[in-house]
């Protein structure tokens, strides 16, 4: 692809994770509440490892230990589908982003919504028992590389646990919501945020943490789940003096991961990254947890670790890894680095599947974990001991030539890594993103919501070097587009290639099917012995899929889109399906322009479905069609281009690339704080919405190029205008500006 051609076919993003001795069961002494039964959330390790004996229930984030997303639950199926509907909906308190998966035990289903927010439902009726507002303040919610998102709690011994946006892990009474205990795991004074789903294994509750776009230093750690001590933490990445931080991770950072990195570089300043975000899963045949790493802060290699080269010696160990830690005392056991020396964010946090697969000596099982990260590559790794069985292209990717060399190394293409001018395929946001897969044990087949082929330029210049942004990648933000504006259009954009719905047989390392979107971002997959695969897509749809085929089999309209996973579950003899609607997140925020249309700022919904469901779902909120300008065009071409450069760096990581907005967060183009200099000023400088998560940006960039940034948006607004996709005004109604 030569690079003129970028310009019609990339669109930017910058992103925005055999038992031993168990836990004994213990009876809360919970008060009975709603009609929850008097022992709530009466989980333990054992109880999730025969979450297969109780398939009426979802136990945990991924629905058993081996997180694979698939129920026996087999009432909905290829004959009665035709019959499910919508049976309760229940409306969550703030809009934005919703990504969980909700648990349900015992007929109370606990779940959380954007900011954190935990909410305990009566899974028969859709009747709230309680909510738990941690109330973020808008500043943390500030530090946030991809929106206030959650995606989910554990439970455990009528305990709830929810990992805060702000760094906090918080034990709360399952009956009533109380805090029982609050851990900030985080330096707080650095831009760490928690959107993972937390796990327990063992008495112990496991977090990880975000933040490598903004710059920190990763980990995990674990915390006793009845008093809240740490009883164990590992570092992702070295110390930045290479130092024993007196952690489990200690001995192999001596041995091998220290000397993956050179001494020098903004890794010892910034953190490095390597945030394990969402997938952490215990494995209870080898006891060991198995943490997905995240990629490099900063992401551009040659700023974060300039001793170093490709050559091998400088990995970077552990970014974009797999690793096992032993689950007692989180010592290393053993890891497998998807992206050596990521200078991609090509993260490996994405979910890991834990299953038996005819792997072994004459087709004999062996136990394996699979993973399709960003990266664009699906891996089989021998779980007891992470031996490379397979590693083969899940999608279009040009980082690398396709091969595995014998050192189970991908073999990377000079032109990534040199990265000059390249459109690199899959870009940051990934082949694959947070968005679960499933596996279906009966079909040997894995259903993953793919991303297809969003491209992105890194470009490594002045502008990425002396760039003025709380956001940290070491690559020029506004490179990916700079070369597009004035132009700005929504068609090329929408030209892109969009997401699919993979069933790929990782055995036969090759897709069975492909269910392909017209546009980017579908949602995360639940399989079931019904032979189905439900799976929500950007299009307002929830839909079944024939597992065998991928033949659509039912759909049902959904008020706002819906991103996350569904989960199934029983009661009284009857299954139900249920999946949040809501949709932010950076990357669809960012995406606005690639969108056929804003999406409404809904509210995020539990919408829970059985068969004979009969519940109403409400009316969409009208969307706003055509708008206009609110003043008149002002600026001039220099001032255009610095507003631009600024706005790429800060400002669309929230409101959109070309300053469109998906509809999440409103549409800088046509607010009148955008045509009025002093509330932008008040605002964009001062933090007069910092409550709301937008602070001010004094700190980092001066009053011209505060009012420069609204200068661009104007000019936006009336490219639009131009475009024929917004309204011209009466010029002389705007008034004086
Ligand atoms: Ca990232």
């Amino acid at each position: 692809m030569s690079y003129k051609n970028v310009i019609t076919t990339l669109f930017v993003t910058s992103l925005v994770a055999a038992c031993g001795d168990t836990d004994a069961p213990q009876t809360p002494t919970t008060p009975k509440v709603g009609d929850a039964p008097a022992s709530v959330a009466a989980v333990d390790t054992q109880r999730i490892m025969n979450a297969a004996q109780e398939p009426e229930m979802w136990l945990s984030y991924g629905g058993s230990y081996d997180e694979t997303r698939h129920s026996s639950l087999a009432s909905i199926n290829g004959d009665t589908i035709q019959d499910l509907g919508v049976d309760w909906v229940y409306e969550m308190d703030k809009p934005r982003g919703a990504e969980a998966t909700p648990i349900v035990v015992d007929g109370v289903m606990y779940v959380t919504g954007s900011w954190s927010v935990v909410y305990a439902i009566d899974a028969r009726t859709g009747k709230e028992l309680w909510t738990y507002d941690p109330e973020v303040s808008g500043e943390d919610a500030a530090k946030g590389c991809c929106d206030v998102v959650n995606r989910g709690v554990a439970v455990h011994n009528g305990k709830v646990f929810v990992g805060v946006f702000d760094g906090r892990l918080e034990a709360l009474d399952a009956a009533s919501g109380e805090v029982l205990w609050s851990n900030v795991t985080v330096d707080q004074s650095k831009p760490y945020t928690i959107t993972g789903a937390p796990r327990v294994f063992k008495n112990k509750v496991i977090i990880g943490n975000s933040g490598a776009e903004l710059g920190v230093r990763g980990y995990v750690t674990a915390y006793n789940v009845e008093s809240g001590d740490l009883e164990w933490r590992f570092y992702t990445v070295p110390n930045p003096n290479k130092e024993p931080d007196g952690a489990a991770s200690d001995a192999i950072f001596a041995e091998l991961a220290n000397d993956s990195w050179g001494d020098t570089g903004a890794w010892t300043t910034d953190g490095g990254g390597g945030t394990a975000w969402d997938s952490i899963v215990y494995d209870t045949v080898n006891d060991q947890v198995l943490v997905g790493v995240g990629n490099g802060s900063p992401w551009n290699a040659s700023i974060r670790d300039p001793e170093g080269d490709f050559g091998g010696a400088y990995d970077n160990l552990f970014l974009s890894s797999v690793l096992a830690l032993d689950a007692d005392t989180g010592a290393y056991r053993w890891h497998y680095q998807t992206t050596p020396r990521d200078q991609w964010d090509f993260t490996a946090t994405q979910q890991m599947v834990l299953a038996d697969l005819p792997l072994g000596e004459n087709g004999a099982s062996r136990r394996v974990v699979m993973q399709a990260p960003k990266n664009g590559f699906f891996y089989v790794l021998d779980a007891r001991d992470g031996e490379l069985l397979s590693a083969t292209p899940f999608s279009e990717q040009n980082w690398t030539t396709g091969e595995i060399d014998e050192n189970g190394r991908p073999v990377i293409t000079q032109e990534a890594i040199e990265l000059d001018n390249m459109v690199v395929v899959p870009g940051p946001t990934g082949a694959h993103n947070w968005h679960p897969m499933s596996f279906n044990p009966k079909t040997g087949l894995v259903y993953i919501p793919t991303n297809l082929a969003l491209p992105y330029v890194y470009v490594d210049n002045d502008a990425a070097r002396s760039a003025k942004s709380h956001w940290n990648t070491g690559y020029d933000s506004a490179s990916a587009w700079a070369y597009e504006f004035p132009k700005g259009t929504i068609a090329y954009t929408q030209t892109l290639d969009g997401g699919s719905l993979v069933a790929w047989d990782p055995v036969a390392g090759e897709p069975a099917w492909i269910v392909p979107f017209p546009q980017a971002f579908n949602g995360g997959t639940l399989s079931t012995d019904g032979g189905l695969v439900f799976q929500g897509n950007k299009r307002g749809e929830f839909v079944a899929y024939d597992a065998e085929t991928g033949e659509r089999m039912w759909t049902q309209r959904l008020v706002g889109d819906a991103a996350a996973a569904p989960m199934t579950y029983e009661l009284d003899g009857e299954q139900y399906v249920s999946v949040l609607s809501g949709w932010g997140n950076v990357s669809m925020m960012i995406y606005g322009a690639a969108l056929e249309k804003p999406v409404t700022p809904e509210p995020g919904r539990i919408v829970t479905m059985k068969l004979g469901g009969k519940a109403e779902l409400p009316s969409p909120l009208d969307y706003l069609v055509v708008e206009s300008p609110k003043a008149p065009l002002v600026g001039d071409a220099e001032t255009w281009q610095l507003g631009m450069q600024r706005f790429a760096e800060n400002c669309q990581f929230c409101h959109g690339a070309y300053a469109i907005s998906s509809g999440v967060i409103p549409d800088l183009r046509w607010s009148g704080i955008s045509a009025n200099e002093d509330s932008w000023a008040a605002i964009v400088r001062d933090g007069a919405l910092t409550d709301n998560g937008m602070v001010g940006f004094s700190d980092i960039i001066d009053d011209e190029e505060i009012e420069a940034i609204r200068h661009y948006v104007l000019r936006q607004a009336w490219l639009a205008v131009e475009n024929g996709t917004a309204d011209a005004p009466e010029v002389a109604a705007l008034g004086d500006q």
